[in-house]
């Protein structure tokens, strides 16, 4: 992770370059008071296999992008409003001999990256929990209590993570319950559940989540005038 010059001249240039390096597909990064704390490139853990990203955090938003050229070029823009992010370390990950990660969590969407040594990894933690505690104070806001699962990559699960039974081919296929992140057979995961936070519609869950939310959603609600009730 390079630091760069808060509030000076240099600090406006470069996140102008950044723009720029994303193009006309990109968001507007340039806004008074944003600054660029720091950038560098992580592996970040996805669905199929792990990939390089360049990441970009700034003192509000997290940005990450594809690696089109290195410094000069970067597509499938993703920015991240930091208030909504809680940081975790997460576990090495053994088939792909990846250490030194974390997980970065959001209501939306939670992913694991991992950086190429551990004083890297301690350096971008620490920016991004001042960063998200900063925010917070100012806003006065608590932080988010409920976050997207993390999805359980495709390769750590040759059977469904629930019936235990389903073994996972061309055409039994692999898919994801949005509640746990688990990897389930299609027969597992047939009903949907509203998550608000993901989507507007009614997502994928498995069987056992569906049960837990339905169970919670039965649950009978205390009414607040019970207590003076007579
Ligand atoms: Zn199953
Ligand atoms: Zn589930």
């Amino acid at each position: 992770m390079v630091d760069r010059l808060a509030n000076s001249e240099a600090n406006s240039k470069r996140i102008g370059v950044v723009e720029g390096c994303f193009g006309a597909a990109g968001q507007p990064l340039a806004i008074p008071g944003r600054v660029l704390i720091g950038e560098g490139i992580l592996t970040k853990l996805c669905r199929k296999k792990p990939k390089l990203r360049q990441f970009f955090l700034f003192n509000d938003i997290l940005v990450y992008g594809n690696i089109v050229i290195q410094k000069k070029k970067y597509n499938k823009q993703h920015i991240i409003p930091l208030e909504s992010v809680t940081i975790d370390t997460a576990p090495d990950n053994g088939e792909y001999d990846l250490r030194n990660g974390w997980l970065i969590k959001t209501p939306t969407k939670s992913f694991t990256v991992f950086a190429a040594t551990a004083t890297e990894k301690s350096e971008w933690m620490n920016h991004i929990g001042k960063c998200v505690g900063d925010l917070l104070q100012k806003s006065g806001k608590a932080p988010v209590g409920e976050h997207a699962a993390v999805w359980v990559p495709d390769s750590e699960a040759s059977i469904c993570m629930r019936c235990q039974k389903a073994k996972f081919t061309a055409v039994n296929r692999r898919h994801h319950c949005r509640k746990c992140g688990f990897v389930v057979c299609g027969p597992c995961s047939e009903k949907r559940h509203l998550l608000p936070s993901q989507s507007s519609r009614p997502v994928r869950v498995c069987d056992f989540c569906y049960g837990m939310l339905t169970a919670e959603r039965l649950k009978p609600r205390r009414s607040r005038t019970s207590d003076i009730d007579l």
